[in-house]
């Protein structure tokens, strides 16, 4: 069934850009004049309205926040050079989105719809799209049920807002990520697959330990054996030994599908790199390390774009990866999605909608 819904804008009176220190972007702290909101109740999802941003009112039997029916999305919108205005690839995130709600028991968003409302918003705050390098808009949707009941059932009532953030480099040095072996991230069955708001605060803890001792972020394992490496938590990973390009394969649900990563595989291959998606066990890193074939390792997320990793944690030690500068196709990949978003190559892929 195709369903059209009107968005409304109600402009902010004074906007608060001059306010900001564009110098200067923290990640995530700094929020545009406007946000989107749209409710889902009677069995649909009612006209859209961007309205000025602020706090959300909330009866306290909401049960977002007692049940965690709650997920999100992640994004950015870049000016390029010539001043036009880019998504990168909204319709993934659509798609992902749709997929996170069925498995949450929420009612999804019809893809052109969310990429419409997507593009719409960032439309209205176009003028908070900086114009400097490796600089973009962050733009967060998210959903969450709105009952006001306490019980454990789907809810009937959902609202979804997207919101956005003028945001600098997320990480402004490459990582150490510390392999972990105790706790689990996602399991087979579960959620891990989905942008679901609990595995983020399930993470907290053990990643917290691995901060104290000099991790940025944990490198985890599957939940069964721990021999396997999975994800980094809100970045995925690829590695590169003995030429080859590698990632752990998605086909376990406990992996999120991430669009950065796809479009590194993807132009890995179209570069004519050997690609392989499948399980890689820690041990073959270990390996790989000491006979030096692991040339390159790098998480790959929105925020980040990509991260390089220079130190891997092990039980009691640690692995030292090769100097970030003689990475060729991290480096390669990382120009080449910053030059596309930034509009000075031509997108062959189709990978950016023009606002
Ligand atoms: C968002 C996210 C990623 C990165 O996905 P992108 O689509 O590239 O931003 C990786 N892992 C997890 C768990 C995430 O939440």
């Amino acid at each position: 069934m195709l369903q059209t819904i009107a968005i409304k804008v109600t402009p902010v009176q004074e906007s608060k850009i001059n306010a900001v220190d564009w110098e200067n972007l923290p990640f995530g702290k700094v929020f545009s004049d406007h946000m989107l909101v749209m409710d889902y109740k009677d069995g649909a999802w009612q006209d859209a309205e961007i309205i000025p941003f602020g706090p959300i009112a909330m009866h306290p039997a909401m049960s977002a926040i007692h049940y965690g029916q709650s997920i999100f999305e992640g994004m950015k919108a870049n000016k390029t050079v010539n001043g036009d205005l880019l998504i990168f690839r909204p319709d993934m995130n659509a798609k992902r989105f749709i997929e996170s709600a069925e498995r949450m028991c929420m009612p999804p968003i019809p893809e052109d719809i969310f990429v419409e409302l997507v593009r719409k918003m960032v439309e209205v705050e176009s003028n908070w799209i900086p114009s400097k390098e490796g600089y973009s808009l962050y733009i967060r949707p998210f959903m969450f049920a709105t009952d006001e009941f306490i019980g454990i059932k789907p809810s009937e009532t959902y609202r979804f807002v997207i919101f956005t953030c003028p945001v600098g480099a997320y990480y402004s040095e490459p990582v150490n990520v510390k392999i972990e072996e105790f706790y689990t991230r996602a399991s087979v069955g579960g959620v891990g697959r989905a942008k679901v708001a609990g595995n983020y605060g399930a993470a907290l803890a053990p990643a917290r330990i691995g901060q104290k001792n000099g991790y940025h972020q944990l490198l985890w394992t599957d939940g069964k054996t721990h021999e396997y490496i999975e994800e980094s938590g809100t970045m995925n990973i690829v590695l590169v030994i003995d030429g080859v390009v590698i990632s752990p394969s998605e086909e376990s649900d406990t992996i999120l599908r991430g669009v950065t990563k796809r479009s590194v595989l993807d132009l890995a291959k179209h570069w004519g790199y050997p690609v392989e998606e499948r399980k890689v066990s820690v041990k073959e890193i270990v390996e790989a390390n000491k006979n030096g074939t692991l040339t390159e390792a790098f998480g790959a997320g929105t925020a980040a774009t990509i991260a390089h990793i220079v130190k891997i944690g092990y039980r009691d030690g640690d692995l030292i990866l090769p100097p970030v500068e003689g990475r060729t196709f991290s480096n390669r990949v990382y120009d080449y999605l910053n030059d596309l978003k930034a509009g000075k190559i031509e997108d062959t892929f189709g990978w950016t909608l023009k606002v």
